[in-house]
């Protein structure tokens, strides 16, 4: 089975879906990678590096996408909308496609994967079960971007995150306050808390209290009523605005209390719910600082401007897009780790294995034999076409 890794194309992606390191180990399961010249140039993983792995570096793309029997990208034709169509027309009849593929916000990218007959699977659907834990890519990049927005925050704010106690007085600490405690949010506290600063959060699932407590921040309790906030998936419930009103209500004086907000938000398939106001913005002190870790789903924040940078009564409210590829080494380290288990379970033998019965496999894999496999995919690009 040949395996490709072609370069990213989406401007400013600078991850790359496989490591050098990971090459032995499929090499020796009886993959053979290719890769295509320069892909992991940006992330610090030169072509010498795969080819002193076992990999053949390629250099003309089209061959690539000619020979492999399964390509692993980062960015797949829907999480990369406008240079991905360049791929469609590379693609072969049952070749597999895996990656990233936006499908609930790019359901007309799937139908045009489809039409290419592609075995395509989307790594965002991926059920999040202990089972799949090892192959969770979203776990893994949202892990990157609470760390790097707490990162941008401590550079963009004018004051320190430690408390100081020196002999030109005492310095107090900065107050952090983490909105949406999952996965980023807790890697955003725990690294916010490395660095010294007051942390405190709050997320729409209780269940969270105790892992925020225990990475040493306050839990914030608002007095929310409802009980009904996550599904089974242990993901949070679209909420109605009158839910999300009371939210901003009773936030806003910890808000305005803040030096630093980063807001993490998401309910998934749904746009971001606007949880701070221009009207909680003027009530901060000048020089706070928000992170919006939302933008690229509309942004929790109302004054965000997704991948710039807004300046509103002497508050930063930064936005940024793809924030992950800004750490490109680790970012693509952890992805290939989990791209690579991922291959390893849909494969046995040098072949695919469909299990219809396996829940990652199922809920994955969106695209096969001309059509569009999974439902709520499907019913979506019906309803925008
Ligand atoms: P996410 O990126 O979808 O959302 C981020 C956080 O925002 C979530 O914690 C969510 O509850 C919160 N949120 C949504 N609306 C909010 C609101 N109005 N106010 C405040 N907070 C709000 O979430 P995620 O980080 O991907 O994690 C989602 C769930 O998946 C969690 O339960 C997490 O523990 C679980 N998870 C399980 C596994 C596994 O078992 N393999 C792996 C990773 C995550």
């Amino acid at each position: 089975m040949i395996i490709g890794v072609p370069k990213e194309t989406f401007p400013d992606e600078r991850r790359v879906a496989l490591v050098p390191t990971l090459v032995p180990a499929l090499v020796k399961k009886g993959f053979e990678i290719w890769v295509e010249a320069g892909a992991g140039t940006e992330a610090g993983f030169p072509d010498e590096s795969y080819q002193e792995k076992g990999a053949h570096v390629v250099s003309q793309r089209v061959e690539l996408f000619g020979k492999a029997d399964v390509i692993l990208q980062v960015r797949g034709l829907g999480a990369n909308p406008k240079q991905g169509h360049q791929d469609l027309k590379m693609m072969k009849p049952d070749q597999v496609i895996i990656g990233f593929l936006e499908p609930l916000g790019e359901p007309q990218a799937i139908r045009k994967l489809a039409a290419q007959e592609v075995i395509a699977f989307a790594l965002e659907l991926l059920p999040r079960i202990t089972r799949a834990q090892s192959m969770d890519v979203l776990s893994s990049m949202a892990t990157i971007a609470g760390y790097k927005a707490v990162l941008l925050a401590a550079e963009t704010l004018p004051k320190m995150f430690p408390m100081m106690i020196t002999a030109a007085g005492t310095i107090s600490p900065a107050r952090l306050y983490v909105v949406g405690a999952g996965v980023a949010g807790l890697q955003a506290i725990a690294t916010a808390r490395k660095l010294g600063a007051v942390v405190s959060a709050y997320d729409i699932r209780p269940a969270v209290k105790e892992e925020v407590e225990s990475l040493g921040a306050k839990f914030v309790e608002l007095a929310l009523e409802d009980k009904d906030v996550a599904t089974s998936g242990g993901y949070a419930k679209s909420m109605d605005e009158s839910f999300y009103r009371r939210q901003r209500e009773l936030m806003a004086k910890v808000v305005a209390e803040s030096d630093v907000v980063i807001t993490t938000a998401a309910v998934p398939g749904k746009k971001a719910p606007i949880l701070i106001t221009g009207e909680m913005v003027k009530k901060m002190s000048p020089g706070s600082v928000i992170v919006d870790l939302a933008a690229e789903r509309g942004g929790n924040c109302e004054l965000s401007r997704p991948g710039e940078i807004a300046v509103e009564g002497g508050v930063t409210i930064l936005a940024p897009i793809n924030i992950t590829s800004t750490i490109p080494y680790h970012a693509s380290q952890m992805y290939a780790k989990n791209i690579s288990n991922f291959l390893q379970h849909i494969t046995a033998d040098g072949k695919l294995k469909l299990d219809e019965e396996d829940e990652i496999m199922r809920e994955t894999r969106v695209t096969q034999n001309g059509e569009i496999l999974h439902p709520q995919v499907r019913e979506l690009a019906e309803r925008t076409s």
